[in-house]
């Protein structure tokens, strides 16, 4: 991988035109992910003009020492980390990328317009790269490996870079099928400024009628919006950084996946990723009683409410079957 590496390229030096019309190409897949792939010198070079949206999301973090403290910001921020972390693990991984369950057609874009909410992109880009991440895992094709890449590129280099920001149509042909996921998956962007809008009303509605609360728009806006999503990101991406590198391996997998108790905590159930590599088409990832998977409960809660349907359990035989040798 070439990122942050010294400017060792031998290509001439692009034409100035071509330079300006390279930068209009990153700034316009801000908002229009439809914009195509564009001729970068080097596809595994950080597209800088592309993904500061996403450095200006963390910096923003950082107004907390002017906005100050409550707790309803607080609980604002928690909440809906909670919430969109389920819509991430529930439905762009268990459900859009491994169909480990059933639900109807306005149950699959109302989760994926709140996994969109999480800033991670939409759900046909995600469930192309994470089923692309079971096909190679581990090996020099898996774009965000670990092992076989540096630990800053496994957690998010990957996806900074040209090379990571096209969607694989090829592995989702099922998900392809459906305009309203190909609309969202292209201007998912407008899904998180949406939310972002919405918290600063919120704040603005409680400052005049809850004044109480001691909260006030511009706490919500960077509580509920900055702080939870850029925690919410970097938990989410630990699972493909940490959960290949740090935990136990109950399975003899190919890859190096580990199973992570501390991981599956604040992921809601992800942590148990050796499982899940065992076996990925399971709604289950913690494979025993004792494994806490919170993203299983909730949606055995939704199925026993009938909002989706046909969980797919781990057969008893997969479960015992390829145990690592004393590990
Ligand atoms: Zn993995
Ligand atoms: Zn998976």
């Amino acid at each position: 991988m070439a990122l942050l590496r010294p400017d060792t390229r031998t290509d001439p030096p692009a034409a100035p035109g071509r330079a300006t019309r390279r930068i209009g190409a990153s700034l316009s897949r801000w908002f229009d992910t439809g914009t195509g792939a564009g001729t970068h010198v080097d596809p595994d070079r950080i597209d800088w003009w592309r993904v500061a949206p996403f450095i200006g999301l963390h910096l923003a973090c950082l107004a907390v020492f002017w906005v100050g403290f409550s707790w309803f910001a607080l609980w604002t921020a928690v909440a809906l980390y909670l919430i969109r972390m389920f819509a991430i693990t529930g439905f762009y991984h268990r459900y859009f990328s491994h169909k480990s369950f059933k639900a109807s057609r306005a149950m699959q874009f109302a989760f994926g317009v709140l996994g969109a909410s999480a800033v991670q992109r939409g759900p046909l880009w995600w469930a192309a790269h994470h089923r692309n991440h079971h096909r190679h895992a581990d090996t020099q094709a898996d774009v965000h490996s670990p092992v076989t890449k540096s630990f800053f590129v496994s957690h998010m280099g990957w996806f900074l870079t040209p090379r990571g920001f096209p969607t694989d149509h090829a592995v989702i042909p099922d998900l392809m099928r459906y305009p309203e996921l190909r609309w969202l998956d292209r201007f998912d962007l407008l899904v998180p400024v949406a939310l972002a809008v919405g918290l600063f009303a919120l704040g603005w509605l409680l400052e005049i009628h809850a004044p109480g609360l001691g909260t006030d728009r511009w706490q919500l806006l960077v509580w509920g919006f900055f702080v939870s999503t850029v925690v919410l990101f970097h938990v989410s991406v630990s699972i493909n950084s940490l959960a290949h590198r740090w935990g136990t391996r109950r399975y003899a997998t190919a890859d190096n996946s580990r199973n992570n108790a501390l991981l599956a905590l604040v992921t809601l159930g992800e942590g148990w990723h050796n499982n899940h590599h065992h076996y990925p088409g399971s709604a289950r990832q913690g494979f025993h009683w004792w494994e806490i998977d919170i993203t299983y409960y909730g949606l055995r809660a939704m199925a026993a409410l009938r909002l989706i349907r046909d969980l797919r359990p781990v057969p008893e035989k997969m479960r015992n079957a390829r145990l690592e040798a004393a590990a």
